[in-house]
Parts: structure tokens; C-alpha cells; sequence
């Protein structure tokens, strides 16, 4: 047979209750494509027993491709560690592995790419979420939108299909702290958005905790926009600006109407105020400094316990 000329990647964490589900609407958009289809399952240090599910199948479909981690990286590495490992020829469909991304639509997304884009991004039409994620989320994008260098559409997730010279891209980007979805736009190329209602999780909580969702937005912010440092300065700017102002009016004030200056509230109050944009300023530095120190420990992004693939099982002793 022929290598495969599309990868689904998903990376798994948790993830027992929606497998069974997983599995079967997968097998059926295998089974209604024309193309040569590999999954790739991810499991992302799972402590349920989704990676002892992942192992019966890999053994016994060999359409799927599984590979364990050594420990919970989290969604983007597990992302990365799928995309290293996946072999399609032509793209990779990148999807969660709870099925809030629909497989169903490799179909739509693969007449884009037939078109000549080399990225189909999903753009989320509709969220079946709380209100409180969705205008976070909603609000995090335009945000990271009007401050970022590189173009990151507004609402699309990780959900997309990749041509393969995009991923080899992306496979050779080392980047320690990542934020896929902006690597991706950063890599150029002809990009387009298809725009679709994002599902309800299947089952089970989100596996996004409000620090691995703060962590994320971080990512994208500090890799992808030199907007914090720039507000830093602008502030030291204004806030000169504003002590000569003040410096002036006491001068005239004392010179002209000799009243002493209403002093002790003030000081205090400019004092504090500074003191906190002082630290703030540190902090957004920091975060920088921090992206250069994981970066220069040059430790591998993940590591891999296990793979298996058709490829081992062919080797491997009858
Ligand atoms: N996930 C993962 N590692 C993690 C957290 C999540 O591999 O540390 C997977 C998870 O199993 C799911 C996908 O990443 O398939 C998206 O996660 P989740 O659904 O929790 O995020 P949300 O959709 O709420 O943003
Ligand atoms: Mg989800």
C-alpha cells in the first residue's frame, strides 16, 4: 500500500468517555473518503484509561498511529509531537480530540487545499459554550489581533488542515513555548478561513484549566507581539511628561501666588501608583526573560515512550 496522504492528528488527555465515539466517527469518515487516511492519536500523559484504549486499537487497526508520551505536556506539545510523527503527503487535519472539531469536515477543507491553500484554518461560527468563556475567548483574539505582528485570523483555533511543506515548517520551528496557531499564520503561504458552529464538548470537562488557558494566551501574546515592551516605554514617557507638568505647575504656583504645594496625598499617591507600573513593566519583561531562558536549555519539547505504528508491527518478529 501506498503511504498515506492524509494525517488526522489529536492529541488525547483524559479523554475514556468520548473515545468509543471518537473511534467510530473517524472509521466512518475513513470509510467514506477516497484518500489514504492515517490517524494519529496523541496521548498526552493520560492517567484514565485512555492510553490502554489507544493501544488495543493501534494493535489492531493499522490505520492508526499511536503515540504515548512520557508525561502531560499539554495540548500544544502533544500537537507538536503528532505533527513530528505524522507521515501524510499531502496535509495533516488537526483536531481535538473531543470531538468539539468535527472530522466530518475533512472533506470541505480538502477541496480548499485542493485549490492551492496551504493552510484551511476553521473559523468558529457559533460556540456551545458559557458566555463567560466565550466572550474571554472572543475578547483575547481581537486583543491579540490589534497587537500582534503576524496576521492570526479572529476565532480559529488549532483546528485546520496543513499542507505537508507547512508542516515541515513548523517541525523545524524549536520554539519552546508554543502557540501553533500563530506559527502557522507567521509561516504565510496562501491561508483561508472556513467558517463552522463548534460543538459541544462530547463528554468530560475541558481539559484546559484557567492557568493552562492564561499560559496559552501568555504564549501568544510574548511570542507573538512586542506590543508589552512597547506600552512600557510609552508609559515611562507619559508618566515624565506628566511629573514636568506637575513640576511646572508648583513652580508657577509658589513663584507667582507663593502657596505651598498641597504635598503628602499627592506623593504618596504618584509613589504607589508608579511603584505598581514599575513592577508591572518588570513582570512583562520578565516574561520575556523567562521565554529565553526555557529556550536556551535546548531540551527536547517532549518525549516520546511509545510509538506503534504498522511500521513496527511489520518489523517486529512473527
Ligand atoms: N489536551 C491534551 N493535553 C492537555 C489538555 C488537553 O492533549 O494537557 C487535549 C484534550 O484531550 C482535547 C484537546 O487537547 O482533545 C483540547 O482540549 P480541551 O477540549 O480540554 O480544550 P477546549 O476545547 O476546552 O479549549
Ligand atoms: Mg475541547
Amino acid at each position: 500500500m501506498q503511504g498515506p496522504q492524509i494525517s488526522i492528528v489529536a492529541p488525547l488527555y483524559n479523554e475514556t468517555e468520548s473515545f468509543r465515539h471518537l473511534v467510530t466517527r473517524l472509521n466512518a469518515v475513513m470509510d467514506a473518503s477516497s484518500l489514504a487516511i492515517e490517524i494519529v492519536l496523541i496521548d498526552d500523559g493520560s492517567v484514565d484509561d485512555t492510553a490502554t484504549l489507544m493501544q488495543q486499537l493501534a494493535l489492531s487497526d493499522a490505520r492508526y498511529q499511536c503515540i504515548f508520551l512520557s508525561r502531560n505536556y499539554g495540548h500544544q506539545i502533544a500537537l507538536t509531537a503528532g505533527m513530528a510523527v505524522a507521515v501524510g503527503t499531502e496535509a495533516i487535519f488537526i483536531i481535538d480530540g473531543d470531538l468539539q472539531d468535527p472530522p466530518e469536515l475533512l472533506s470541505d477543507f480538502y477541496k480548499k487545499y485542493c485549490e492551492g491553500y496551504d493552510v484551511v484554518y476553521a473559523v468558529r461560527k457559533k460556540r456551545k459554550e458559557s458566555w463567560i468563556k466565550r466572550t474571554a475567548y472572543s475578547t483575547f483574539y481581537r486583543f491579540m489581533r490589534s497587537i500582534s505582528y503576524v496576521d492570526i485570523p479572529l476565532d480559529s483555533g488549532d483546528f485546520s488542515l496543513v499542507s505537508r511543506r507547512v508542516v515541515d515548517i513548523i517541525n523545524q520551528m524549536p520554539e519552546e513555548s508554543r502557540f501553533v496557531r500563530g506559527m502557522r499564520s507567521w509561516i504565510g503561504f496562501k491561508q483561508i478561513g472556513i467558517e463552522y458552529e463548534r460543538d459541544a464538548r462530547l463528554a468530560g470537562e475541558s481539559k484546559y484549566s484557567f492557568k493552562m488557558l492564561r499560559k496559552l494566551a501568555y504564549n501568544g501574546i510574548f511570542n507573538f507581539s512586542e506590543y508589552p515592551i512597547k506600552v512600557v516605554t510609552k508609559l515611562g514617557i507619559v508618566a515624565i511628561g506628566i511629573s514636568i507638568l506637575y513640576f511646572v505647575q508648583t513652580l508657577v504656583k509658589k513663584l507667582f501666588f507663593s502657596s505651598v504645594p498641597q504635598g503628602f496625598t499627592a506623593i504618596l499617591f504618584v509613589i504607589i501608583l508608579f511603584g505598581g507600573v514599575q513592577l508591572i513593566a518588570l513582570g512583562m519583561i520578565g516574561e520575556y526573560v523567562l521565554r529565553i531562558f526555557f529556550q536556551t536549555k535546548g531540551r527536547p519539547l517532549y518525549i516520546i515512550k511509545e510509538i506503534i505504528r504498522e511500521k513496527q508491527r511489520q518489523d517486529s518478529p512473527k
